[in-house]
């Protein structure tokens, strides 16, 4: 067994950790957290590198880089913030959808302008009274001629209210609890839909909104694959946003941990500097180990996906560890900065309040320990 990436692979995080250093950086990131803005120079530079691409295959003008390149994508773009990942990550895995699933006509229509940078996804599957039993969906698609007619309230959509935002969005076509949901693609500026931003701790600068939906016309070609397919579709989605989650949280978390380093070796109290006491030290050199495990864990998952088979299990483990480290890194490093740890602009604070945000966004921490003990043969009755 090697553990190591490929020169390949080492070229690639080292470029794009030199692009996040150079072409983003702090005071960006930190800019767009408190303005609640879209990061939209580097989401440009991002599609002119052709980095958006990455998932797509070649045919259809994509990079078809594995998911370990995608994964060391991901571990990069959220060096300083999750967000940042996110703002990417979530129009990368969405269109997939239509990749994988959707027909020619609806490839040919949105896969060029998503390359160019101009059209973005997002992916609404929660609802008011369907967050973890995201099966329990209840906006209702109704076949009226060659339509469907949408009715119902979508919730937590992120990225929804964009300029050249489409919503792929999982609702209810028969009454079968997953065989009864389909997937539907709309722009965001369809007749009867109304997009409400709402006032969340994190994701500041992708934005997540409240959906309402009032007769909301949807053109049958603009149905994602068959009708009644809708779930295994999210599956196999879920599988890439859970991993590319997973990956950025490594990303972020070290970021966290070498700030607290440096910080405590820099801040003197006692006459010594914080790093010599033994109690931080310990708490720093146990977060190292968390990391190097969380980081193993997450290229075991994307490498068994690069091998094309199905790693549920491997990618819900990579997840709840890694956020749960990244959590305690974060945790830790507010302890360390003191009261310092209060002010954006040491930054800890963000990686605390997105660190949080990662148990429960993407399926919260209990339901990756969920699918996990499914895959040990242990049912839910
Ligand atoms: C900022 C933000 C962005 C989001 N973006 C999107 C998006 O773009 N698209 C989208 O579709 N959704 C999005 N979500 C929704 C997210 O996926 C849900 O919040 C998540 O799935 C949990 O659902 P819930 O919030 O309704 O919590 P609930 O399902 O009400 O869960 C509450 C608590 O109960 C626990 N719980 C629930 N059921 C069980 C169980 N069976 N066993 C053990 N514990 C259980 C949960 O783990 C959790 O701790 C976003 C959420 C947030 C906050």
């Amino acid at each position: 067994m090697d553990f190591r990436h490929t020169e390949e692979q080492l070229a690639w995080k080292d470029m794009l950790h030199r692009f996040m250093e150079r072409e983003v950086g702090r005071e960006y990131t930190r800019e767009h957290d408190e303005n609640r803005s879209f990061p939209d120079e580097l989401y440009r530079k991002v599609a002119d590198n052709g980095w958006l691409g990455l998932l797509l295959p070649e045919e259809l003008g994509g990079s078809a880089a594995d998911p370990v390149m995608y994964a060391i994508f991901c571990e990069a773009m959220a060096k300083y913030s999750l967000d940042t990942a996110a703002c990417l990550m979530t129009s990368m895995f969405t269109v997939n959808n239509f990749v994988v699933h959707g027909s020619p006509q609806q490839q040919a229509e949105h896969v060029p302008m998503f390359l160019k940078g101009e059209r973005r996804f997002s992916i609404s599957i929660s609802e008011p009274q369907a967050g973890s039993d995201a099966a329990a969906v209840c906006t209702r698609a109704v076949p009226e001629g060659t339509d469907w007619v949408l009715n119902g309230n979508k919730t937590w959509c992120s990225g929804a209210h964009l300029p050249g935002a489409w919503i792929v969005m999982l609702a209810r076509t028969g009454a079968e609890r997953h065989g009864g949901l389909s997937l539907f693609s709309m722009p965001n500026t369809a007749p009867g839909l109304d997009i409400r931003k709402m006032p969340t701790l994190v994701r500041r600068s992708l934005g997540t909104t409240e959906i309402f939906l009032t007769d909301v016309r949807v053109p049958a070609e603009n149905v994602i694959g068959e009708i009644g397919k809708g779930w295994n579709y999210i599956g196999t989605h879920l599988d890439y946003e859970r991993m590319g989650l997973a990956a950025s949280y490594v990303g972020n978390a070290r970021t966290a941990l070498d700030d607290t380093i440096a910080y405590t070796k820099d801040r003197h109290q006692f006459g010594r500097p914080l790093s010599s006491l033994q109690v931080i030290k310990h708490r720093m050199a146990e977060d190292e180990t968390a990391l190097t495990a969380a980081r193993l864990l997450v290229f075991n998952a994307a490498t068994k996906l690069a091998r094309g088979e199905k790693a549920s299990m491997e990618v819900s483990m990579a997840k709840v560890f890694a956020v749960e480290t990244a959590y305690r890194i974060a945790f830790n490093g507010m302890q360390a900065y003191g009261g310092y740890a209060q002010l954006p602009e040491y930054d800890m604070e963000r990686y605390f309040r997105e660190a949080k945000h990662g148990m429960v966004g993407g399926g919260a921490n209990e339901i990756q320990k969920t699918v996990i003990a499914r895959h040990m043969g242990l049912s839910d009755r």
